[in-house]
């Protein structure tokens, strides 16, 4: 049997379990998925214990995403390495990698959003704000990262091809984008919006990594506005079905995937 998992502090409400074993029901593969409560400062041990234990492969999840992409033994995909940070382990191989950015881009591609030469608006400079700058840059678009600690958008824009903002250049920003994309808590524990509802226009694609709750505030706003949106789950599928092709290297049965996470989410 193969033996699959996630880390993380706190992990018991982690939704990837039933998101992969779904995945191999469909496939009939003998695999499985348990969630691992890692310690911080215990990273580096329960990454070796595992490979001992002849763990095949793990996700991380917080806060220890940064840590297991500094440890020693794993070799970074390029990813990975641009963005510090690591979501998904194969102890086989010891390679480490971010699916979060292909999460993105897949969710993208997937509702028919070009991205090369489009103006993209981040709201956000946290660790999902690191992966969609990185990705969108990387695919050709024009990327403003708005934070509300200005000086973290300006230390992403010194590492990435994109601009730093405050939130105050939203007023600006918005109303010429094509994309919109909120990578901040706000709309999780509070039905708020991080972006005024006026700024949203027809011409927007509004992307929320937000997807507890799945239909946020900025989603129904933009929804009114006459806007395309994507949810939060579709970034959280993509990136497991990501990881599940790097493991397995099977085509991923995405439907059933989508299906078992969004029955959790409902
Ligand atoms: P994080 O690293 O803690 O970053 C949080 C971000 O939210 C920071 O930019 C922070 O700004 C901003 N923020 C917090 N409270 C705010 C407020 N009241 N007003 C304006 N900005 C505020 O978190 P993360 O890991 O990037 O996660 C961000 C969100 O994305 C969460 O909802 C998470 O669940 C979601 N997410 C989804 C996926 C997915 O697959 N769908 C993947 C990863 C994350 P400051 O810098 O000023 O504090």
């Amino acid at each position: 049997m193969e033996l699959y998992g996630i880390i993380g502090d706190p992990v018991e409400h982690s939704l990837s379990p039933p998101m992969h074993e779904a995945a191999y029901r469909e496939l009939g593969l003998d695999a499985s998925y348990v969630r691992f409560h890692v310690e911080e400062g215990d990273v580096e041990e329960a990454v070796e214990g595992a490979k001992a234990l002849g763990v095949d492969g793990f996700n991380v999840t917080v806060p220890h995403k940064q840590a297991v992409a500094s440890l020693p033994r794993l070799e970074l995909d390029d990813t990975a390495e641009a963005i510090s940070a690591v979501n998904t382990v194969d102890l086989g191989e010891m390679k480490a990698y971010n699916t979060d950015a292909a999460g993105v881009s897949r969710s993208l591609e997937r509702h028919d959003v070009d991205v090369a030469g489009a103006t993209a608006v981040v709201v956000g400079a946290g660790g999902a704000a690191r992966a969609m700058a990185y990705e969108l840059s990387r695919l050709d678009a024009e990327v403003h990262v708005a934070n509300r600690t200005e000086e973290k958008a300006d230390r992403l824009a010194d590492e990435f091809d994109v601009s730093g903002h405050g939130l105050g250049a939203l007023d600006d920003l918005v109303p010429e984008a094509d994309l919109l994309l909120n990578a901040t808590t706000v709309g999780m524990e509070e039905d708020r919006s991080p972006v005024d509802a006026d700024l949203l226009h027809p011409e927007l694609t509004v992307f929320d990594a937000v997807y507890t709750p799945l239909e946020t505030r900025l989603l129904r706003d933009a929804e009114a506005a006459g806007a395309d949106t994507i949810d939060g789950a579709w970034m959280l599928v993509y990136q497991g079905v990501e990881a599940f092709e790097i493991w397995t290297d099977l085509e991923a049965p995405v439907e059933d995937m989508d299906d078992a996470l969004r029955r959790r989410l409902r």
